[in-house]
């Protein structure tokens, strides 16, 4: 067990997609809804952050920066960690500044954290000067990576899956297939970690959401957070034993933040027949994805599948 500092509520429910299943008979659907992580309108960094913020704490640091997309859900929730654990938060975000301030842009200032333009640079490239610069004026920065996405961060997805299989025992359900969107790969390793460590046996499906590719590729970002914490924890398994990361990479073409026909619909359909909401980057795109997956066939029938809602909810609010 790692420590952590509470931030969410948990377990966040599991529920079956009565409606939409009745439309894809061959199919029974369901929902995981980290969408209600309950941190500052929720989503998937929460549970990352519980690990990263308890160790920023313990390293007896008084800052933490981080980087991101202006949409950028990780910098939401983590301006609202940062509050909940008497932080200072500096917020690294992409592009300039805008006349107008919406979505999660809006919301991390709300949270009062520190927000600096960065132009071209959304991943961090500007982050050492950024930590020189609040070391030399005697802070104590703790970095978080891109999305949150490393080894201390993969314990949320990893303990996701316990809590997931406890809520499955209950029901006396098993899933076949796990789809979601994946983009900093901290989720899909950890994922694949609890999957190994819980003996669970669906099959995760990332949908890919970022198609830039910088010199790492999201595939050995995955498998280096795997290799290091398996290390680190003295894990059974090891990386040789495990499968490999499906990342589907049939939905990125248009781009990061890009919002097409494909997101639209996908996010029109949820909410018709289930009332749930998704957002036009992320959960969209995948929910999109598996819908398109689900009507191709080549799923076996009578598969149990479920959608892990990885939130992202004031991305509809974006205007500019
Ligand atoms: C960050 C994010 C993801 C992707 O999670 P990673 O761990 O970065 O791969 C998916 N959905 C939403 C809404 C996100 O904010």
């Amino acid at each position: 067990m790692q420590n952590k500092f509470n931030l969410g509520f948990f377990p966040t429910p599991l529920e079956k997609l009565e409606n939409l299943s009745s439309q894809f008979p061959d199919y029974n659907l369901f929902i995981k809804r980290d969408d209600h992580t309950g941190l500052a309108t929720g989503g998937n960094k929460t549970r990352k952050l519980e690990y990263l913020i308890f160790d920023a704490l313990e390293k007896g640091c008084d800052t933490v920066v981080t980087c991101g997309a202006q949409q950028s859900n990780h910098c939401r929730q983590t301006a609202a960690a940062c509050a909940k654990a008497g932080l200072e938060c500096h917020l690294l975000l992409g592009g300039q500044k805008p006349v107008k301030y919406s979505g999660n842009l809006l919301i991390s200032k709300i949270l009062g954290s520190k927000i600096h333009f960065t132009g071209e640079n959304r991943k961090g490239e500007d982050i050492d000067p950024m930590m020189e610069r609040l070391r030399k004026k005697g802070s104590i920065p703790y970095l978080i990576p891109y999305g949150g996405s490393n080894t201390l961060g993969a314990w949320g997805y990893f303990e996701a899956v316990k809590e997931l299989k406890d809520q499955l025992n209950k029901l006396n359900l098993e899933i076949d297939h796990i789809f979601f969107a994946t983009s900093s790969g901290g989720t899909q390793a950890g994922l694949l970690l609890g999957k190994e460590e819980f003996e669970m046996d669906f099959t995760i499906n990332g949908i890919n959401i970022d198609k830039a590719e910088t010199e790492i590729t999201l595939e050995k970002t995955i498998l280096n957070i795997v290799d290091e914490f398996s290390h680190e924890n003295n894990c059974a398994f090891k990386r040789k034993t495990f499968e490999h990361p499906i990342i589907i990479r049939d939905y990125d073409h248009p781009g990061y933040g890009v919002v097409t026909e494909n997101e639209k619909s996908a996010i029109k359909l949820l909410a018709e027949t289930e009332g749930i909401l998704l957002d036009p980057v992320y959960s969209g795109r995948a929910f999109f994805g598996m819908i398109d997956i689900l009507k191709s066939g080549t799923l076996k029938k009578g598969s149990n599948i479920l959608f892990w809602h990885t939130g992202g909810i004031p991305a509809i609010f974006e205007s500019t």
